[in-house]
């Protein structure tokens, strides 16, 4: 192994530990929470490298990135799954909408829409997160919890949309109290979204990096880890 595949296999193997540890602390199981890498800016050598290590699962935040490098990719492997989880323009989403397995950063009406209309040409349902506004200085995101619930019910009118739940990033602050604050809001959104459509949303993709532990013992299901598994981005 080169230096670029050790980094990566025991960047994984390091947050595979943390993870454990984090389920263990909160008594809950290590199925329960998926490990995202998160490869934006990072060469396709990289993510070879966490394919190998065992990682199926993938974030970029750009449309154009993450086809150019994914789209020859193991074919996509059966069990290898891209998210998109950064801002999607409405000019992009039928190209999106053909390619991502899942869109966890859909954080408007108006993409809602453009979205569901796309989505009935597709054979299954795409998969979508909406994306909750939880912290004070990020700008991401649906705010508020109406209209939140507004973006729940829109997604839900749609056939080609299957809503599977929400997506939140925690403000980059090293108080752990305004961190945790923030997954429990998205937590108690996604308690109060699942009573009022009376629909079962099982994911919560909360944590990064620098705070996926917190984020573990606060109901995450899914962490979306870059720069702990794929070292610095370059610039
Ligand atoms: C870049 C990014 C991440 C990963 O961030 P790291 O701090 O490098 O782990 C996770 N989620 C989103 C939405 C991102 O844009």
């Amino acid at each position: 192994m080169d230096d670029t595949a050790k980094g990566v296999a025991q960047g994984i193997a390091r947050i595979e530990e943390r993870i454990a540890a984090a389920c263990l602390r909160s008594g809950r199981k290590r199925e329960e929470v998926l490990l995202m890498g998160v490869s934006k800016f990072h060469p396709i050598e990289k993510v070879e490298e966490a394919w190998k290590a065992g990682l199926r699962l993938f974030g970029e935040n750009r449309v154009q990135e993450g086809i150019e490098k994914f789209s020859g990719f193991y074919g996509k492997g059966v069990d290898t799954k891209i998210h998109l989880i950064g801002s999607l323009q409405t000019n992009k989403a039928r190209t999106a909408a053909f390619f991502f397995d899942c869109i966890q950063s859909v954080d408007r009406i108006s993409l809602i829409e453009k979205l569901g209309e796309i989505c009935v040409e597709r054979d299954s349902p795409l998969d979508v997160l909406l994306e909750y506004h939880t912290g004070e200085e990020s700008k991401m995101g649906f705010s508020g919890l109406d209209n939140l619930l507004k973006g729940a019910e829109k997604s839900l009118s749609y056939k080609g949309l299957n809503l599977r739940g929400l997506m939140t990033m925690a403000p980059f602050t090293d108080d752990e109290k305004i961190i945790r604050a923030s997954f429990t809001r998205l937590r108690e959104a996604r308690d109060t979204l699942e009573k009022q459509f009376h629909k079962k949303l099982p994911c919560l993709s909360m944590g990064m990096s620098g705070d996926f532990e917190l984020a573990i013992e606060e109901g995450s299901t899914l962490v979306r880890i870059g720069t702990a598994i794929f070292g610095e981005r370059p610039k």
